[in-house]
């Protein structure tokens, strides 16, 4: 591959502007004036480099991205919202390896390099939407992890934890969890099975947590306890965590510190009216937190584009950050927060990384975000996708 010399950009963090040379898919050198004469250069000068986006929580076997507007129905509940996704599932011929590709595509045009995706496991839908994902992920260039998610239960929906070693055995990168308490109504057997499967299968666990107040609070302990305990710390994210934002400041304080000692991640998509998280103070605390989409165009929600940077700016917003260090945080989720969530090595913008690079006609971290203008380039493994 010829190597590619982007002259002139600022890379996030570096301070100063800095040409990058890429070469053999990683990131060859950082620094000003770089000369490579076989090179072929792209001038970037004055705009802003990242490393890819990541996209650390989606639901890519739901989305109806690219088909014709389906009105939304489901009643504001979250059984409501269950119900309505199994009923509907087969009328609109969910899941669809087309409308997942469309959609990665999207999301690689906004520069996304990496995904962490919640595929429903459950005994109506079998494997097919995982190997649906696999197929599309196929197609495009976004590496994409899937989590085995037993949207409708696991001790409540029998036949789901078998299933869910199933897609494990088959290579599915993590095992999913819900609500233990609210849904499984039986959070030690649940967090038992879904803890079992993740040490049995060296998988990461992404469990999502919509339970509020003082119960949620109480799940988020018994999560932290057992990550701690069976030394499972960065290989556990609990996404949404609504609890956090219904809780007392000294109670937010105690979890964070919990978090950030067993290395519990936090994803979050700040979506609809639920409470966000209390992002500064955990940040502040060392929690590596992540940022994602939830439901993109699907049953569950009309919302979502798939550009990471609109999705941080949403962050932000119902953050009420206002000064560009606090905004920047939310980049931060959509970036490095996420990369250290999902796992990812060769991560960044050093010379040895991996040659993801998203570059923005913006001045500085909270200008890409605010704005989220329209990608300049987007680079995966040194190939140019979108210039
Ligand atoms: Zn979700």
């Amino acid at each position: 591959m010829t190597a590619t010399l982007l002259r002139g950009g600022h890379p996030w963090g570096h301070g100063a502007p800095a040409d990058i040379l890429v070469g053999d898919g990683l990131i060859q050198q950082v620094g000003p004036a770089l000369d490579a004469p076989a090179a072929r250069v792209v001038d970037v000068t004055g705009q802003l480099v990242l490393p890819g986006l990541v996209e650390s929580h989606c639901h890519l076997d739901k989305t109806l991205y690219g088909g014709p507007w389906v009105p939304h129905s489901a009643d504001d509940t979250l059984a409501g919202r269950i119900g309505n996704d199994l009923a509907r599932r087969a009328e609109l011929g969910v899941p669809s390896v087309e409308r997942i590709e469309r959609l990665l595509r999207r999301m690689s045009a906004c520069g996304t390099t990496h995904a962490r995706t919640h595929t429903d496991i459950d005994p109506g839908v079998g494997l097919r939407g995982v190997e649906a994902v696999r197929e599309a992920a196929g197609r495009v260039p976004v590496t994409v992890q899937q989590v085995a998610f037993p949207q409708h239960g696991v001790l409540t929906n029998p036949g789901t934890a078998e299933l869910l070693e199933a897609a494990l055995k088959s290579g599915v990168e993590a095992v999913g969890g819900l609500d233990p308490a609210g849904i499984d109504r039986d959070p030690v057997r649940h967090l038992d099975l879904i803890f079992g499967l993740a040490e049995r299968y060296g998988a990461h666990l992404d469990i999502h947590l919509h339970d509020g107040g003082t119960l949620g609070a109480w799940e988020l302990e018994l999560i932290t306890e057992r990550t701690k305990a069976l030394g499972l710390g960065g290989r556990v994210t609990v996404s949404h965590a609504y609890a956090l934002g219904q809780i007392d400041e000294a109670h937010q304080g105690r979890l964070a510190e919990g978090f950030a000692d067993a290395g519990v991640a936090l994803a979050t998509g700040a979506v609809y009216s639920f409470p966000v998280p209390p992002v500064k103070k955990m940040r502040a605390a060392g929690v590596v937190i992540a940022c994602g989409h939830d439901g993109i165009r699907d049953l569950w929600g009309p919302y979502g584009s798939g550009d990471m940077l609109e999705r941080a700016m949403h962050l932000a917003y119902r953050s009420t950050f206002r000064s560009d260090p606090d905004i920047e945080l939310a980049l931060e989720a959509a970036t490095y927060g996420g990369a250290r969530a999902l796992g990812l090595t060769g991560y960044g913008l050093a010379a040895g990384d991996r040659a993801d690079l998203v570059v923005v006609p913006a001045g500085g971290a909270a200008e890409a975000v605010v704005t989220h203008p329209s990608r300049s380039l987007v680079m995966k493994d040194g190939a140019v996708l979108h210039n």
